[in-house]
């Protein structure tokens, strides 16, 4: 059976939320990131996008570009906030919904038919959420996720684009090959030296040549450029989690080995979601007390993969949660409620040079093993 997917984004959702606040920052460009000289620029306005300004970009080079900009202090926590709202709005409406990342939504429509039409039921919704939370955001509608996501990007801004069956290839020709998700900073630029640059000529080679060039990652290339994508539509509740568990050898109350077992888990698991490019939030601690008595106890966050976010967190929880001073046996920390998303979310509390520290670490540990390179943290007292 066809399937009918929408994808929604947000139109720069960062900057549209500050809007909502400050009404001053309308038509003006606006930076949003670190104020500091060392920071980067996490979102910015379609105005200052003008000036060649891009995300992850060095706050002091955007400024250099565009000095009247207004720059903004990203808020995480009003982020989340709308983020959910939007969430809540949709799934008060569609049964199957996956929230992608903090601004994207991917619905799965199909069978709506036979009670609404679901085209007419995709744009009341999208009517919803601006008349309710203010916000812009656009919407693609087709039989698969892949070409949905491209319609969306076409539909921007505030704009909303449906690709009927059997006029995906044509709609996807004309395009970009940038425009395929997947394709990035690696890709892109080796499909350019191969004289790639539109979808079509993807469409014209055969997927041998594409696996044989690119390996798996040629095959999937290809099939999207082909409008063909199979994948499903996840919520939450069926997605897996992450988490790690440490038993003692011997059950302990030193505090500076539980605090360092912890820090431990999640610099791991934290490193975990960035490879896999996906976010956590919400996070769960779990003790187990030398009698067998075990304790959990979860809270939420704002969006993050940062290690430095959630070990404060999940630090707070386990000094909640014992209480009772009493030998512990195990612990662990459990990561839930995963979307896809980049670094770029801790963009404003991050200097550039915390941001690159983390980033060549990653490399190190995708080459050589996470214990290849460890923070001062982890390593014992001397
Ligand atoms: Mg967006």
């Amino acid at each position: 059976m066809e399937r009918t997917i929408v994808h929604c984004d947000l139109d720069t959702f960062f900057v549209s939320v500050e809007r909502l606040i400050n009404s001053d920052l309308i038509g003006k460009p606006v930076l949003i990131g670190g104020s500091s000289d060392r920071g980067v620029v996490a979102s910015c306005s379609y105005e200052a996008r003008k000036y060649g300004i891009h995300s992850a970009m060095p706050m002091r080079l955007a400024r250099q570009l565009c000095p009247e900009a207004v720059l903004v202090r990203g808020d995480h926590d009003l982020y989340s906030k709308y983020s959910d709202i939007v969430t809540e709005i949709i799934e008060d409406k569609i049964p199957v919904v996956e929230k992608a990342s903090i601004d994207e939504h991917y619905l799965d429509m199909t069978g709506m038919d036979r009670f609404f039409g679901s085209w007419q039921l995709t744009q009341e919704l999208r009517k919803t959420i601006i008349k309710e939370t203010g916000l812009p955001i656009s919407f693609g509608f087709s039989k698969n996720k892949t070409v949905s996501k491209i319609a969306t990007g076409e539909a921007k801004p505030c704009g909303e684009r449906k690709i009927d069956e059997g006029t995906e290839r044509n709609f996807l020709a004309p395009l970009s090959i940038r425009k395929i998700p997947g394709i990035g900073e690696k890709t892109y630029p080796l499909l350019r030296n191969m004289g790639i640059s539109q979808i079509l000529t993807l469409q014209q080679m055969d997927v041998i040549t594409m696996r044989k060039v690119l390996g798996e990652n040629g095959v999937s290339i290809w099939n999207k450029a082909n409008g063909i994508d199979n994948n499903a539509v996840i919520p939450f509740s069926q997605q897996k989690s992450m988490s790690k568990e440490t038993t003692f050898e011997q059950d302990t109350i030193d505090m500076d080995i539980l605090r360092r077992t912890m820090l431990s888990m999640v610099d791991e698991l934290a490193f975990d979601l960035r490879r896999d490019g996906r976010l956590t939030s919400c996070v769960t601690v779990k003790l187990r007390y030398s009698n067998f008595d075990t304790h959990t106890m979860q809270t939420k966050l704002p969006f993050t993969s940062s290690e430095r976010v959630i070990s404060e967190k999940v630090m707070q929880l386990f000094e909640k949660l014992y209480s009772r001073r009493m030998l512990i046996r195990l612990i662990g920390v459990k990561f839930s409620n995963l979307i896809a998303g980049g670094y770029q979310a801790d963009l404003f509390n991050d200097t550039l040079e915390d941001i690159r520290l983390s980033e060549a670490m990653d490399r190190i540990r995708i080459r050589y093993g996470h214990d290849s390179v460890l923070r001062g943290f982890a390593l014992p007292n001397l």
